[in-house]
């Protein structure tokens, strides 16, 4: 791309595109620097608080209600299994 063909109007645009991508994952790369497991980061979509874990970068309170969630099916159809 010819940035000098781009209008002052269009070149703010971009640059305020790439300011919203870099501050989208600029607290990632925080708690990387810092070597933080967990970071605070966009709320997911469930609407939790918005902490992630830096590693995989998924959501906090998602991964332990999955991990709740499957534990009980574990345990439930095990305990079925054993009677
Ligand atoms: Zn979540």
């Amino acid at each position: 791309m010819d940035l000098t063909s781009l209008d002052t109007e269009s070149l703010l645009t971009l640059t305020r595109r790439l300011l919203a991508v870099n501050r989208k994952s600029l607290p990632r790369l925080e708690a990387l620097d810092t070597g933080k497991h967990i970071y605070q980061g966009n709320p997911c979509k469930y609407g939790h608080s918005g902490k992630r874990y830096t590693n995989s970068q998924k959501c906090v309170s998602c991964h332990k209600h999955t991990t709740v969630e499957w534990r009980k099916k574990h345990v439930e159809s095990r305990n079925r299994s054993s009677t």
